[in-house]
């Protein structure tokens, strides 16, 4: 394919791009077309490299396509018009209806098996599972689907963990999931992605075989798969080449926001250190990075690179620990507080930071509040960006949407309101945070992957700094909200084009 007509960042020179083989073969003004050769007109289009989400869980993400959404819903009669209007679009037929999101609290009226049989019929199953997914709303025939018991009310607690596990058994339930990953992949290819590490918990690389794959893919294992993963890392697991085998993924604590992320102080909690379950606790480390050593050895064995979920100051600390014993580097996933120590660790080994901007948005207030003293390193990606390690920026989805364009501007303002920048020290400037969302590509070249993204305009011209070194606020902003507002013209995935704006 040639795209005739292009700029590349930080030039206004029109130039265009031969895609060839998967790889881009030509980058020059005025090329040829060739006989038989696509050609895409890009009328000056901004041509960037393919933008990369390097944390989602795809299974989870395609859920939330696949299923009804009932968050709000304040009453049982709007429960009912609500799924009315579904089945209705859905029309007839035997395939289940899963929703997701009501809240019994916010919800007037009495949910009622009898309620819902009256708008389903006996026929397709529905399951409208509660946005704490501590309990579901079903009607006759998904009880009788899921083998329990006929009853007046909703099924709950344990009874319900037993019955999701099943929820597959239900008939088009797995194939609404499938239809969710390819919307999913729809619109990630919109925003310009042209792939993704899928962190699933699941055996990604054997679903991945059995779906179509519209972008580049790489599947990450857990410990429990290991043994039977089909290659190293890298190993292509279909003919075209897009799917891959990913890394071992390691879980080493927990997280902010069940305030289990392992740390070298306590929590604090607004003054009453027994308000939370955990008060005063340290988080928690996983068993599994106890002997993180052995399971880098093993992951090694198999030519398995590890990404390793650390949060807390200290489990980053636990984490450095055994790559430096093992004499190997991979990846910190969220690496989100950071002793200084450990910034230059990072730096000193070789480890790559996987990072997800948009997190801070949501967690400002928290940090502030369960880690007040040490908020100053949380999310410190200036630091680790000028220490030189590898930022690989990611969604964590469906924590925070598949967009990289939200996760950039976060990187750029830090803040989500109306409020200035949260430690505006760690800001990125634009084309930085635009690096760290490709694959380690800091620009299109001949040879490279032949991933290109077709930009309206430039949105990353370099922020102004004030006296103190740090970007003046009201630009900060501004700049974060060119970037929240891309579209995308034209995503090209391995020479092919995979989304346009304008079909
Ligand atoms: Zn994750």
């Amino acid at each position: 394919m040639l795209l005739r007509d292009v700029t590349l960042p930080g030039s206004s020179a029109v130039t265009s791009l031969r895609l060839r083989d998967g790889v881009i073969a030509e980058i020059g003004p005025g090329l040829p077309a060739h006989a038989g050769e696509a050609v895409h007109e890009a009328g000056g289009a901004l041509a960037i490299p393919g933008l990369w989400d390097h944390h989602v869980h795809v299974g989870q993400t395609a859920q939330g396509y696949a299923r009804l959404d009932t968050a709000g819903i304040a009453s049982v009669d709007e429960m009912l018009r609500h799924l009315h209007a579904a089945l209705q679009q859905r029309g007839d037929g035997p395939d289940a209806l899963v929703g997701f999101g009501h809240r019994l609290v916010d919800m007037a009226g009495e949910p009622t098996v009898a309620a819902l049989d009256a708008v389903t019929g006996e026929r397709r199953p529905v399951v409208l599972i509660g946005g704490d997914a501590h309990h579901a709303w079903m009607n006759s025939a998904a009880l009788a689907g899921l083998g329990l018991a006929p009853r007046r009310g909703i099924v709950a607690e344990d009874e319900w963990f037993d019955a999701v596990a099943h929820l597959d058994d239900l008939p088009g339930v797995s194939r609404d999931l499938e239809a969710g990953v390819t919307r999913m992949q729809q619109d990630a290819l919109a925003r310009g992605v042209v792939g993704l590490t899928d962190m699933e918990w699941a055996t990604n690389w054997r679903l991945w075989q059995g779906r179509e794959a519209r972008m580049r893919v790489r599947t990450a294992t857990y410990a429990s798969g290991l043994e039977a993963v089909p290659g190293p890392s890298g190993t292509p697991l279909g003919s075209d080449g897009l799917v891959t085998m990913g890394p071992l993924k390691v879980i080493a604590d927990g997280s902010l926001g069940s305030r289990s992320a392992y740390c070298r102080h306590p929590y604090a909690f607004s003054g009453q250190p027994d308000a939370h379950p955990l008060g005063g606790g340290y988080g928690v480390l996983s068993e599994v990075a106890e002997d993180l050593v052995a399971l880098l050895s093993r992951a090694a064995e198999r030519g398995l690179g590890a990404a390793v979920h650390a949060i807390g100051d200290a489990a980053v600390g636990v984490v450095l620990d055994a790559f430096a014993a093992h004499g190997s580097a991979g990846r910190i996933e969220h690496a989100q507080l950071l002793a200084d120590e450990d910034v230059a660790r990072m730096a000193a080994l070789g480890m790559r930071a996987s990072v997800q901007p948009a997190h801070l948005l949501d967690d400002r207030d928290p940090t502030e509040e369960v880690w007040p003293e040490h908020a100053a390193e949380s999310y410190r990606l200036r630091d680790l960006q000028d220490a030189g390690v590898a930022l690989l920026m990611g969604s964590d989805s469906p924590v925070a949407p598949v967009d990289p364009w939200l996760a950039m501007a976060a990187a750029v303002h830090r803040s989500a309101d109306a409020r200035e920048a949260w430690f505006p020290a760690q800001q990125l400037q634009p084309a930085e945070a635009l690096a760290a969302s490709t694959d380690g590509v800091p620009a299109l070249r001949v040879g490279g992957q032949a991933d290109v993204v077709l930009l309206e305009e430039d949105v990353f011209a370099p922020v102004p700094c004030g006296a103190d070194g740090l970007m003046l606020e009201q630009a900060a902003r501004e700049a974060a909200a060119r970037l929240r507002a891309v579209r995308p013209l034209a995503t090209v995935v391995a020479g092919e084009l995979a989304a346009t704006r304008c079909a």
